[in-house]
């Protein structure tokens, strides 16, 4: 169905004037009724934090139409309260190198892993769970030295506070006003640490007046920043840490439907040998379960196994929870989002359908390469100008023919270059070529695949159809001669 901006504004919850600003600061000023073009919708849909997808259904009549579907990635459908549950808050620590973030989490691996499980995490699968007072805390636990970039897309919009650690030593670096920056900016709830307070060297107050400056003010300076006195090392303090934390969770009430479709946040993604394809997630919301269906991101999949923070196999992942994945059909990207789908046919299907859009978007930035463009090229001089072709006849006589016309063009500005030269239809292969290669399809007494009509659009290819081989070679000559007039 075409898309409507009253339609599209009810869907984000908005007035239809709110979807007007946007569209006019995208540049696109739609007329009463007239339906927007699929893309445009989704930029709109991209502002308000929801995700525009397009879902085949099977129809009555048994074929397949096109329907217009938003989901909802951020801020999942408002959940009944009653089914709403807890959920452990999931935390990530961050701060200036040698500040302790990694001592932190060996501390709290080694010693406060989920009661009754011996020796502690000996797998790293990129979070692990603790337990606190019967209370579960999840801990993003990034490998080597997390760079910020690499942080937001692994575990930013997952995160829901950030732990940022401060050496009582050397008080606030640079990377700890980066951290700050960044965590205020992804509006996570911050908990400032203050690490190696063993030191005889630590300075405690010289690091809060720091972090005042920085527009942290701790609370007993007056201000609403929690903050615990830690050090890693001999274990001071870092029960006051995760209680800080669990309090912080309970104000933000972290709640999920583990009922819900499951969806969940990918944090590491890797190919393990004798395993395959893997891919730690993080719960959001639902019950991740082996045997469900599900896309993440272009990919379809189903999942096989689950491997929790321990190395233990289990059967269901609910929210808040780290679990390995093992089930992707191929390496998924970090932050990726896996969605639970009704069955694998039809994850499989908007997989394809993914991986096709991905692949035109790809395509997408390339050159546009019309012949009319010759004669700018041509008339503001330079080199010699290569003019691309890609030529399909009926058949093979003609393109021998119309070849060798071509090739006796004589020009002292264009060079001229079959890329094919071929008898049969206009392909989604030729466009791809003439994408990849700037080239224009020219093509003789021929039809175009319906697919590369829809690829060759997308992809900005100018195929030129002809059914008089003297108007096509005399249109090759107007080019390379720099006398055809430029489309405006
Ligand atoms: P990261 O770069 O932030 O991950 O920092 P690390 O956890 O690797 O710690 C850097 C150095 O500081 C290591 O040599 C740790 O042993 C040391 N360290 C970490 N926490 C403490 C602490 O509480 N007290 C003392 N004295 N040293 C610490």
């Amino acid at each position: 169905p075409p898309i409507l901006v009253p339609d599209l504004a009810a869907r984000l919850g908005l007035k239809p004037f709110n979807v007007m600003a946007d569209l006019i600061k995208l540049g696109v000023f739609p007329a009463p009724n007239q339906p927007l073009e699929p893309e445009v919708a989704a930029q709109v849909c991209e502002i308000h934090g929801f995700t525009f997808e397009r879902e085949k259904r099977d129809k009555d009549k048994g074929f397949h139409k096109v329907e217009e579907v938003i989901v909802e990635p951020e801020a999942p459908e408002a959940e009944p309260e009653n089914l709403l549950k807890e959920r452990p808050p999931i935390v990530t620590i961050m701060g200036h190198v040698d500040h302790g973030k990694t001592s932190i989490l060996d501390y709290y691996r080694n010693s406060k892993v989920v009661s009754g499980e011996a020796g502690g995490i000996t797998q790293h699968i990129g979070a692990y769970q603790v337990s606190h007072n019967d209370q579960l805390i999840t801990f993003l636990d990034t490998p080597g030295h997390a760079i910020f970039a690499d942080m937001r897309k692994r575990g930013a919009n997952i995160t829901d506070i950030a732990v940022i650690v401060v050496a009582a030593n050397d008080g606030i670096m640079p990377q700890t006003l980066e951290a700050i920056k960044f965590a205020q900016k992804a509006q996570k709830t911050i908990i400032v640490a203050i690490n190696k307070c063993d030191l005889p060297s630590a300075n405690v107050e010289r690091v809060k007046t720091q972090l005042a400056e920085n527009g942290l003010q701790t609370t007993d300076y007056g201000g609403d920043t929690e903050f615990a006195c830690i050090s890693a090392l001999k274990g001071d303090g870092m029960d006051v840490l995760l209680e800080l934390i669990l309090l912080q969770a309970e104000v933000m009430e972290l709640r999920a439907n583990p009922k819900a479709t499951a969806r969940a946040g990918v944090i590491e993604a890797r190919v393990v040998p004798g395993r395959g394809t893997t891919a730690t997630v993080i719960v959001e919301s639902g019950t991740l379960k082996i045997g469900t269906p599900f896309i993440c991101g272009p990919f379809a999949g189903k999942v096989r196994s689950l491997i929790n923070d321990l190395g233990k196999n289990v059967k269901v992942a609910l929210p808040g929870t780290p679990v390995e994945v093992i089930g992707f059909e191929e390496l998924p990207h970090v932050g990726d989002h896996l969605t639970e789908m009704k069955n694998e046919r039809e994850a499989k299907a908007l997989g394809s359908e993914r991986q096709e859009e991905l692949r035109l978007k790809r395509l997408k930035p390339q050159h546009r390469n019309r012949m009319e463009d010759l004669f700018t090229m041509v008339n503001e001089g330079g080199g010699k100008n290569q003019l691309k072709i890609i030529l399909k006849c009926d058949v093979q006589g003609s393109v021998e023919a119309i070849k060798k016309a071509i090739l006796a063009i004589e020009s002292e500005k264009v060079d001229c270059q079959f890329i094919t030269a071929a008898a049969g239809p206009v392909t989604e292969s030729d466009v791809a070529y003439a994408a990849s290669s700037d080239a224009i399809i020219m093509g003789f007494n021929v039809k175009v695949e319906a697919k590369a009509v829809k690829s060759a659009k997308a992809a900005g290819v100018e195929i030129k159809l002809y059914s008089i081989v003297y108007e096509l070679i005399d249109q090759v000559r107007e080019a390379m001669l720099g006398l055809l007039e430029p489309l405006t």
